[in-house]
């Protein structure tokens, strides 16, 4: 079998095999693709059947999860933690509570993880957990009894050198916090178990800010690495969640002028620049919709379709909300109206045709599983000061940070160039992420 053939065989196992999983089809296709040359320059994977064993979970844990709301009423939701790949270091993703998580969703964010997390240059594999709880609406004490009940079964298969979840969409500080004590309760061991906690219990300095900081850093290389860099340029940030608000105040420091941004309901667009503190007012502090700017701000207007947000003309595309949240029709209107960049906070959230649009107009394009690494390097960074009982300084945390995806650039500019691609990063982060999980899996035999 040539590696055409063979690709198009695992791709046909992963259809058969995961019915109606879209996004978890789309990601797997998205990495195969790329990895042709890597498959023909290295015979022995194929024969050492590694891909069919790469796109095939090590393990799917879904349960029940039980709780009562206010009014008495028993609720039931569905929980996953799906174990992805282990072959470079325990178990590392995070854990999304949101109402349109499937088994598809929480598997596609899985396997991205694996590449991910190995292009960190941590020792940290790949996994993703979450369930189909939307904690938006919900009173506190409802998403306490909810992350009782969800970590009363999780707790089972998690452990700091195992499996260590962080957050995701709809997991931040308050959920971690209840997630954490609900584990500490059922096991008594105080441990390293989930990053993202708070800092008076064995959280890192900057860990808040990493992802959205970690974006700009990776950008701001990509972008000097081309001449240019973010100073004077028009930035439009997606979502107004833990990823989109710190890759807005990074992008403001490094000179941009962010003059967009999102929640599910719709956008804001303020000419004048977004006022982060006050976004920070109304999504951390107030936990309300970002349509309550344009109330304080008079020459901001409020538009009620999210995906509009990508008509506005800017210079600099940061999606920091969800998957697939820019079409090809999204990205021919960033196309047309001058866009020369486009790096992803959140995961996945360029279609393929968004990909190939960008590609075409020659557009540089920061995938995901590089331009978002600084959030779970930084998680690594924790369970690291975890297990040394010690705890490093928001800017000793901020330049490890800063070096991460410094190297992470490098690593992904010169994979795509040694690979007869240069430029393509999307193909850089893939066959760079790969190839360490690939020889680590290779030398520890069939497993
Ligand atoms: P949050 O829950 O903090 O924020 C998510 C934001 O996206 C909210 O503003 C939310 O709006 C908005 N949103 C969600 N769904 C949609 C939608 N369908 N259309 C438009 N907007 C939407 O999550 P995070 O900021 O943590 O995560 C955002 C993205 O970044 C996700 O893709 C996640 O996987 C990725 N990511 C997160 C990391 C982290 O460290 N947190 C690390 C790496 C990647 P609303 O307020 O209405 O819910």
């Amino acid at each position: 079998m040539n590696v055409n053939e063979y690709i198009e065989s695992v791709l046909a196992t992963v259809k058969k095999r995961n019915p109606g999983e879209a996004e978890f089809y789309q990601a797997v296709s998205e990495v195969l693709d790329t990895l042709r040359p890597v498959l023909e320059a290295h015979p022995e994977y194929q024969k050492a059947g590694l891909i069919e064993r790469l796109v095939e979970p090590e393990k799917i844990i879904k349960f029940r999860v039980p709780w009562v709301d206010d009014s008495g009423k028993v609720q039931v939701n569905r929980g996953y933690r799906i174990q992805f790949n282990n072959a470079i270091g325990p178990y590392k993703g995070g854990l999304r509570f949101r109402d349109n998580v499937t088994e598809s969703v929480i598997k596609f964010l899985g396997f991205e993880q694996i590449f991910k997390n190995s292009l960190t240059g941590l020792p940290i594999g790949g996994g993703k957990g979450g369930s189909d709880f939307d904690p938006k609406g919900k009173s506190d004490a409802e998403v306490m009894r909810f992350c009782q009940s969800f970590m009363t079964e999780l707790f089972k298969y998690i452990g700091a050198d195992t499996d260590v979840p962080a957050g995701d969409i709809g997991v931040g500080a308050r959920e971690i916090g209840f997630l954490y004590g609900q584990y500490k309760r059922l096991t008594d061991l105080y441990e390293g178990v989930l990053t993202g906690k708070g800092l008076t219990y064995g959280g890192s300095l900057a860990r808040k800010e990493a992802t959205g900081f970690g974006l700009c850093y990776f950008t701001e290389e990509m972008l000097k690495a081309n001449g240019k860099s973010f100073k004077g340029h028009k930035v439009v940030i997606s979502g107004s969640g833990n990823v989109a608000i710190y890759a807005a105040v990074k992008a403001t420091a490094l000179g941009g002028k962010v003059i967009a941004m999102s929640d599910s309901n719709g956008f804001v667009y303020d000419p004048d620049g977004i006022d982060i503190e006050l976004v920070k007012q109304i999504k951390e502090v107030n936990r309300g919709r970002i349509s309550e700017y344009v109330k304080a701000r008079p020459n901001a207007t409020y538009g009620d379709k999210c995906s509009d947000i990508w008509g506005i003309k800017c210079d600099i595309a940061l999606p920091c909300a969800t998957q697939n949240e820019i079409n090809g029709e999204s990205a021919k209107k960033l196309v047309e109206n001058g866009c020369f960049c486009v790096s992803e906070g959140a995961n996945m959230p360029s279609t393929p045709e968004a990909i190939e649009t960008y590609q075409q107009a020659g557009i540089l394009f920061g995938p995901a599983k590089a331009a978002n690494a600084g959030g779970v390097a930084t998680s690594a960074l924790e369970m690291s000061q975890n297990s040394m009982r010690y705890s490093w300084t928001f800017e000793e945390v901020d330049e490890k940070l800063h070096g991460i995806m410094v190297n992470i650039f490098k690593n992904v500019e010169s994979a795509a160039a040694k690979y007869g691609m240069p430029g393509n990063y999307a193909a850089g982060a893939n066959i760079a992420g790969f190839l360490k999980v690939a020889d680590a899996m290779m030398a520890q035999g069939i497993v």
